[in-house]
């Protein structure tokens, strides 16, 4: 789970270059909080980095896809369907930043 560090630090990207940047849990099928999840979207590109340990399988993987609402990842050994949960605070700062 180095991926989007390594990205952070060769770009030089700093909070106000991202568009959205969150670090949770991720649920599995039976609602434990077994996975955990990285994204990250740059303003310069809209493209969200994301990486993620599978709740199911545990495996651990970095994809880069279209960045849209709502956010939902398909780990790609098991094909579980990870999503993004929206929260109230980062959908209010998100607005804020859009305008
Ligand atoms: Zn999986």
């Amino acid at each position: 789970m180095s991926k989007i560090q390594e990205y952070v630090q060769k770009n030089g990207i700093k909070p106000s270059d991202c568009l959205y940047h969150t670090q949770r849990s991720a649920k599995s099928s039976s609602g434990q909080p077994a996975g955990k999840m990285r994204v990250l979207v740059a303003k310069a590109d809209g493209i969200a980095r994301v990486e993620y340990t599978c709740p199911e399988c545990s495996h651990e993987a970095y994809a880069e896809q279209e960045w849209k609402r709502p956010f939902w990842l398909k780990c790609e050994k098991c094909g579980y369907k990870m999503t993004v949960p929206k929260m109230k605070a980062e959908f209010k700062k998100e607005q804020k930043k859009g305008d």
